[in-house]
């Protein structure tokens, strides 16, 4: 059976530890299982990346012997197939232009009765489906509903991920209607990721677990833009000393590659794999390392 599996770091700053720790366990499920691994630059939210920390990326992925198996793709230079996918939901009926600032989006949620949480990208109730009233079209939303309606998709729907197993959301309701491009003329993530990882034909994909809440709409989006389905697997979040995930946000330092099989060895140590043998070059830690994650990780379901 055919592997390939991707790393997607966004450039908004160089890698840190737990950036490292999503590289390795995406290189090393690819390798256990005779795979290839890409790694795809997601650089659509032009205003949170920092000019050159692509590079510096894809230096640090290689000092620690993490090389990609083909040429790397850069979604800057995607838009062309990002509107192709685009247009494709809009000629189904499944896509539709909202003309909501955010301050009217969090308004109409409020006379709902809901409130916004933390980190939580609010739930967009669907107030311009049926038309713009009078608005200014900004932004691109899927109709999440429709779509469901129309291809008959089980309502929660449910995933499965290899690591955390049985998974379910009910993406009409606790997502709404997500954005596919957004007010700034931008490309949404979502939309970006579902169209790259079906070109780069991704067949496995291994990322941190932050992104596991995504996963639902992403599929959604598959099966309303007809491509395949990767199978799924988030790993463990390396968190800080204040017990937050380490983000390029928050200030993480960025990773220190001067001494590569440690910065190595913190990250397999993360991955709960054993410690490196005394004096093992970077090549044979990381054949040992795939070695010892093929023992502990589930078997590959298609
Ligand atoms: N670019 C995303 C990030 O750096 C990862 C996307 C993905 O792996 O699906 O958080």
């Amino acid at each position: 059976m055919p592997y390939i599996g991707r790393f997607a770091p966004s450039p908004t700053g160089p890698l840190h530890a737990g950036s490292l720790v999503a590289a390795l366990a995406s290189w090393l499920d690819a390798r256990a299982h005779g795979g290839q691994w890409l790694v795809r630059i997601e650089d659509v939210d032009t205003p949170r990346c920092i000019p050159g920390a692509d590079p510096l990326i894809l230096q640090q992925l290689a000092t620690c012997g993490l090389i990609p198996d083909a040429p790397v793709m850069w979604q800057s230079q995607r838009s062309d197939a990002y509107q192709t996918a685009l247009d494709t939901l809009i000629a189904k009926d499944w896509a539709y232009p909202c003309g909501c600032s955010r301050k009217e989006i969090e308004d109409a949620q409020a006379l709902m009765g809901r409130t916004r949480e933390r980190h939580i990208a609010a739930v967009y109730l669907g107030t311009c489906r049926h038309g713009l009233n009078g608005k200014t079209a900004r932004a691109w939303r899927l109709n999440v509903q429709r779509v469901i309606e129309d291809l008959k998709l089980a309502t929660p729907l449910a995933w499965h991920d290899r690591l955390l197993g049985p998974q379910e959301q009910d993406v009409a309701k606790d997502v709404g209607d997500f954005v596919l491009r957004r007010a700034d003329g931008l490309w949404a993530y979502q939309l970006a990721v579902v169209v790259d990882d079906a070109a780069q034909g991704t067949t496995h994909i291994v990322r941190g677990a932050d992104l596991t809440d995504n996963t639902a709409r992403q599929i959604v989006l598959q099966h309303a833009l007809d491509l395949p389905t990767p199978s799924y697997m988030h790993t463990p979040l390396v968190l800080g000393e204040n017990g937050e995930k380490l983000s390029k946000q928050n200030g993480a330092t960025v990773l220190d590659v001067s001494q590569p099989l440690l910065a190595l060895q913190n990250a397999a140590h993360a991955l709960g794999l054993p410690k490196f043998s005394d004096g093992a070059s970077i090549e044979q830690a990381l054949t040992e390392c795939a070695k010892a994650w093929k023992e502990i990780s589930s078997p590959v379901p298609r």
